[in-house]
């Protein structure tokens, strides 16, 4: 395809920047198509028009799936990480730690703050450890047959060239590491057909009173008469008034044309773009749960971002560098096959953990605090109820 070609294939997006993945922007000659369950929208088989290129796009369902040319990255610059070797490991003091857990105490409504401003340490012990995360930004692509109700609007045709094949689209993307989804009509691929809909009529056959455009009398159950003999005064003795959904047509206005009865068919592109996380923490055996981690802040120590980036070799902590080996890898074989990798970014944080030994009436306690903010784990804390601390 020719460079000029190829500009006109070009189709913008938003300008406004960053829009949530429930916005999907079509282009506005492509209205969303009317959904009723009463209607077979998808359009059969024999109404869509063979593409090359796009062999095998069907009606409805979840769209074909498209997977992306061999990789492009091949050959790109990759640099290797260098850690920031130099970081600070905070040792909290006895203050921090006695004002982390008092508050703590307070922030739960029935505990006592007593053992916290009684206690007396005994032991602070370190286990500082590291958060690994790598995020991989990928690009699905996927082609789907789809309809719209044809109003006079322009239709992209085949006339206008070969239609490019689904990665040579070029689609706007959104901010980088944000989940999103874009669904763009392929160009050259629209045509009109008539609505299968209704035969192209624009009206369907009103199921509800089987187009004759009257019901039975629901009062007299179709008789003419009441019980007494006397005449339905519902109905004035026929059995049949109008039908109310049809107001008496017998037909109703087709809602997948919109009484056009005429449908524009054309290929539609959905983007997909997606953030794949993977996270892990070097355990250093402390008897913290994993989960007292999620939810804590860590101090940066190396980010590193590039089209592809290179397992972390020489970080001090080697459950690093093999957590890096093992993510990169492990996105490489999950996401490289069914997606395009885009950018990767890989970080390090250095997390701050203390074990603290206490005593409170003559029994030991510990509690661990975790993060740059000292969230507390405190399971043994003695006094869980006000009650008991009065004792
Ligand atoms: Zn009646
Ligand atoms: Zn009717
Ligand atoms: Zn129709």
């Amino acid at each position: 395809m020719d460079k000029q070609a190829l500009l006109s294939n070009i189709v913008h997006g938003e300008q406004s920047g960053y829009v949530p993945p429930e916005l999907v922007s079509t282009a506005a000659a492509y209205p969303e198509a009317p959904q009723d369950e009463e209607y077979a929208s998808a359009p059969p088989a024999n109404m869509l028009d063979d593409v090359v290129g796009y062999e095998g796009t069907t009606a409805g369902g979840e769209g074909r799936f498209v997977p992306p040319p061999i990789s492009i990255v091949e050959g790109a610059r990759r640099d290797e990480p260098q850690p920031q070797r130099a970081w600070s490991i905070p040792s909290i003091s006895e203050q921090t730690a006695r004002e982390a857990l008092l508050q703590f105490a307070s922030s739960v409504c029935c505990y006592s703050t007593r053992p916290a401003k009684q206690m007396v340490f005994r032991d602070l012990r370190p286990y500082n450890t590291f958060r690994y995360r790598l995020e991989s930004f990928t690009e699905s692509r996927s082609t789907e047959w789809t309809t719209v109700p044809y109003k006079g609007q322009f239709v992209d045709g085949n006339v206008y060239g070969l239609p490019p094949l689904p990665w040579d689209i070029i689609v706007e993307m959104p901010l980088m590491f944000h989940n999103h989804i874009r669904n763009v009509p392929v160009p050259h691929t629209s045509s009109i057909k008539g609505c299968h809909s209704c035969m192209a009529m624009g009206r369907r056959a009103c199921t509800n009173c089987t187009a004759t455009g009257r019901v039975r009398c629901q009062v007299c159950n179709g008789r003419g008469y009441r019980l007494s003999d006397d005449q339905c005064n519902h109905c004035n003795g026929n059995g049949l008034h109008r039908c109310s959904l049809c107001s008496g047509s017998g037909t109703k206005p087709c809602k997948t044309c919109e009484q056009s009865g005429q449908l524009m068919v054309y290929i539609q592109l959905t983007v997909k773009w997606q953030n794949n996380i993977l996270e892990q923490v070097a355990d250093q055996q402390s008897g913290l749960p994993v989960e007292a981690y999620e939810k804590v802040t860590g101090q940066n120590v190396l980010t590193d971002e590039q089209v592809m980036v290179y397992p972390i070799v020489g970080f001090p902590e080697a459950q690093v560098n093999r957590a890096s080996q093992k993510a990169i890898q492990q996105h490489q074989v999950q996401l490289a096959r069914t997606s395009r990798i885009i950018q990767q970014r890989q970080i390090i944080e250095f997390i701050p953990v203390t074990q603290v030994f206490y005593e409170w009436k003559d029994k030991e306690y510990n509690y661990f605090t975790c993060g740059v903010e000292n969230k507390v784990y405190a399971p043994d804390y003695p006094a869980k109820c006000c009650c008991c601390s009065i004792l």
